[in-house]
């Protein structure tokens, strides 16, 4: 499996000469990693009580992985996007939940951002699938008019007293495709079920995508780092900048690490909802900060899609800070960003 890591917690150990201690001096930093979604994950947070909730965690992934892994043959998100059926279908309130943050964020990017786009997403070879020897124009196309989001139709209702979620798709062969906000998703679920065992000071982390509260001791905020997209390699990782998160949630995209060759020329997993074709901008990468993962997430892929001054303008429209890295028109790399962004960079 790919690893995407652009964003990650810096060793405060080495920037600031001292380790996460409480305002005691007691060190109660609890740390997990593990493996999910195809990526690493590390979960960090302070707690007096030096309580551990790796079964908790554990339980949380799978069941946010069995709801939307294209990868597992029984998810939610498998079941409904293999189904022939064009009834309203009963899916899981994680898929509910993400189903209407990603409804909002289509609008917001004029469909930049598109989960619809798995059939074309499966026909490149970003899926479960291998991709295609050559790429038939024909086929594209085809495959294009079968990604209309709008097509998607969700609703919930009351049964028993219990909340149902349903979702239905106007023609049996769309599908769905949550891989560009499932992992900030992932994120946000740790964090708010820490948050909600009363801990202040959390930072979660899935193959990249981060989400912080609080800090990482006392007078040490949590820091990350920004992959340099051009000079950074997965032995040797370089940073761009190094950012402070107060609290919220930190995503990146870049089209530097995940490219598929089809006939000698080079693909990246991002689709162009509007041409079929992976991505052919000049856009290298997109960090995104935002309230909560998930946008932030998915807001990053957005911003691989549009052009640069639509990224722009989407970024103001979602009220999130972003930086983006390009090449001009020289070739040489630029960046621009957000005034809200420009105020966490660290000198
Ligand atoms: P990155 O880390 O580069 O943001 P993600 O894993 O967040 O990558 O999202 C990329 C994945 O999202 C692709 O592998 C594909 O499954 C899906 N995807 C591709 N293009 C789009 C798009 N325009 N909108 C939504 N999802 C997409
Ligand atoms: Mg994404």
């Amino acid at each position: 499996m790919m690893k995407n890591i652009a964003l990650w917690l810096v060793v405060l150990v080495a920037l600031y000469g001292c380790t996460s201690k409480d305002s005691g001096g007691n060190d109660y930093s609890i740390r997990l990693e593990g493996r999910t979604m195809g990526t690493t994950f590390e979960v960090v947070y302070i707690d007096s009580q030096e309580r551990v909730f790796d079964n908790a965690i554990d339980s949380l992934l799978v069941e946010v992985n069995n709801s939307m892994s294209t990868y597992i043959p029984n998810s939610t998100i498998s079941t409904f996007n293999a189904s022939n059926d064009t009834a309203f279908f009963p899916v899981d309130e994680h898929f509910y939940i993400v189903y209407l943050r990603s409804k909002a964020l289509y609008n917001l990017t004029h469909g930049a951002f598109n989960p619809a786009v798995m059939p074309l997403v499966r026909y490149w070879g970003f899926g479960p699938e291998e991709g295609p020897e050559k790429v038939e124009e024909r086929v594209v196309d085809s495959l294009l008019a079968l990604t209309d989001f709008r097509a998607f139709e969700g609703t919930k209702v009351m049964v028993d007293g219990e909340t149902r979620y349903l979702l239905k798709k106007s023609d049996p062969r769309l599908q769905l495709d949550f891989s560009a906000i499932a992992k900030g998703y992932g994120v946000d679920v740790l964090h708010d079920f820490l948050q909600a065992k009363g801990l202040q000071n959390i930072f979660v982390e899935i193959g990249g995508e981060i989400r912080v509260s609080g800090q990482a001791g006392p007078e040490l905020p949590w820091v990350v780092g920004i992959e340099d997209p051009v000079n950074s390699t997965i032995d040797n990782r370089k940073a761009l900048a190094y950012v402070t998160l107060p609290k919220g949630g930190i995503a990146t995209s870049g089209n530097y690490r995940n490219v598929r060759e089809i006939d000698g020329v080079k693909y990246t997993h991002t689709i162009d909802p509007s041409t079929g074709y992976s991505v052919r901008s000049n856009t290298l990468s997109a960090s995104i900060v935002a309230e909560d993962c998930m946008t932030a997430d998915a807001m990053a892929t957005a911003c691989m899609v549009a052009s640069l001054d639509s990224a722009v303008s989407y970024l103001a429209a979602a009220n999130v800070e972003g930086l983006l890295m390009y090449s001009d028109a020289e070739g040489t790399i630029d960046t621009v960003q957000t005034k809200g962004f420009a105020h966490l960079i660290r000198e």
